[in-house]
C-alpha cells in the first residue's frame, strides 16, 4: 500500500493537516479544484501555515483530479456540500480498498460520499480543531482541539494512525463516531442558527434561555428516536456551558452569513429535521427554526441547500 496522503481541498482544515503531515516527513499531495487553482498554487510556491505568529511555508506537490496516479489514502477536506461530487471525480483513481478520511461537519454528506465509492473504506472524523484562511494558500491554526476518528462499519483501527501521532495531530480512534457526530450536530443546532437569527455572539443566547431549552428537549427526543441516547445525555447543560464558555465568540454559521459564504445548514439543522420526519416524529420548534433560517439565508441571496 502506498503511504501517500492525497488531500482533497487545500482550504483551512485540509491545509492544516497537509502542513503538519509534510512537516513530519510524510508524503503528501494536494488535489486542487482545477488547472487555474493549480497554477495559482504553483505561483504561490506552497502552503503557508501560521501558528503562534510564526509562518512556515511548505512546498507540497499538487495536482488536479485529472492526474492519473492511483490513490490509496484520501483526506477529504471540502465543505460537506462539495464533498460527494469532488470524491466522485476521483473515484476512478481510487484503488480497491482505498481509505478515505471524511472531515466534514454535520451528517449526511458522509453517506453521500460512501455511496460514490462502494469499494473504499470511509473513516468519519469529528474535529474540534480550528483553522481559518488568511489568504489563498495561507492558513492560520487558531484553535487547539481534538480529532475523533471512527468507521461505523468496521471497528478495527487503520494502520495510518501512527502517521497522525508522528505529525502531532491530536486524535483518538472510537467505535462511537456517530455518537460524537450527532452530539456535535445537536450542539450546533441549539446554538448556531439562533446566533444568526438573533444577530448575537454565543453569549447573547443567555437571554433566550427558554428558546434554547425547548430546542434541547426536541433535539434530545430526536437523538433517542434515532438510536443515539448517549448523545442526548446532559445536552442542555452542555449547550449552556458552551454558551457561557464561548460567550465572546461569534459562531461559525454567524461568520459564514456575515461574510456572505454558503453555510452547511443542509447537513446540520436540515439533517436533524429530515431524520425527525423520517422517523415520523417531526419536531415543531426545530422545523420552525429551520424555516426561519432558510428565509433569512434566501433574503441575503445565500443558498440554503
Ligand atoms: P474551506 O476553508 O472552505 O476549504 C474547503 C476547500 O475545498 C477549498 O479550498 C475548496 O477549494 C476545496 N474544494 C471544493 N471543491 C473542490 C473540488 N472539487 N476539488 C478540490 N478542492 C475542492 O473549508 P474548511 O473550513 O477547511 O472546512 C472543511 C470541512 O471541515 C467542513 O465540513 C467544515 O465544517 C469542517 N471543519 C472545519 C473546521 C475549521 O476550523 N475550519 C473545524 C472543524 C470542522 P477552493 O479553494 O478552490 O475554493
Amino acid at each position: 500500500m502506498s503511504s501517500t496522503w492525497h488531500i482533497l481541498g487545500a482550504g483551512s482544515l485540509g491545509s492544516l493537516w497537509a502542513c503538519r503531515l509534510a512537516q513530519a516527513g510524510k508524503a503528501v499531495r494536494l488535489v486542487l479544484r482545477d488547472p487555474q487553482r493549480l497554477q495559482a498554487y504553483q505561483r504561490a510556491g506552497g502552503l503557508t501555515l501560521v501558528h503562534n505568529g510564526q509562518a512556515q511555508r511548505h512546498a507540497i506537490p499538487a495536482e488536479t483530479a485529472d492526474a492519473s496516479t492511483p490513490i490509496h489514502r484520501l483526506l477529504v477536506a471540502c465543505k460537506a456540500y462539495d464533498a460527494p461530487k469532488a470524491v466522485a471525480r476521483l473515484a476512478p483513481r481510487l484503488v480497491h480498498n482505498a481509505e478515505l478520511i471524511l472531515l466534514q461537519n454535520g451528517l449526511g454528506s458522509q453517506d453521500d460520499v460512501a455511496n460514490q465509492v462502494p469499494h473504499a473504506r470511509c473513516v468519519f472524523a469529528s474535529s474540534t480543531e480550528g483553522a481559518f484562511r488568511e489568504a489563498d494558500w495561507q492558513v492560520n491554526f487558531a484553535g487547539h482541539g481534538f480529532n475523533w476518528l471512527g468507521d461505523p462499519a468496521n471497528p478495527v483501527p487503520p494502520d495510518w494512525l501512527d502517521d497522525l501521532a508522528d505529525a502531532a495531530i491530536p486524535h483518538q480512534w472510537t467505535p462511537d463516531i456517530l455518537t460524537r457526530l450527532w452530539r456535535k450536530l445537536a450542539l450546533n443546532c441549539a446554538i448556531n442558527p439562533l446566533t444568526v437569527l438573533h444577530d448575537c455572539r454565543n453569549g447573547g443566547l443567555a437571554e433566550h434561555h427558554c428558546e434554547v431549552a425547548t430546542l434541547c428537549a426536541e433535539l434530545a427526543e430526536l437523538l433517542h428516536c434515532c438510536g443515539q441516547p448517549q448523545a442526548a445525555e446532559g445536552l442542555q447543560q452542555e449547550v449552556e456551558r458552551v454558551i457561557h464558555a464561548t460567550a465572546a465568540n461569534y459562531s461559525s454559521m454567524y461568520q459564514d452569513v456575515l461574510h456572505g459564504r454558503r453555510t452547511e445548514i443542509h447537513y446540520l439543522l436540515g439533517h436533524a429535521c429530515r431524520v425527525a420526519s423520517r422517523h415520523g416524529r417531526p419536531q415543531a420548534h426545530l422545523e420552525r427554526l429551520y424555516r426561519r433560517l432558510v428565509e433569512h439565508l434566501n433574503a441575503r441571496g445565500l443558498p440554503s441547500d
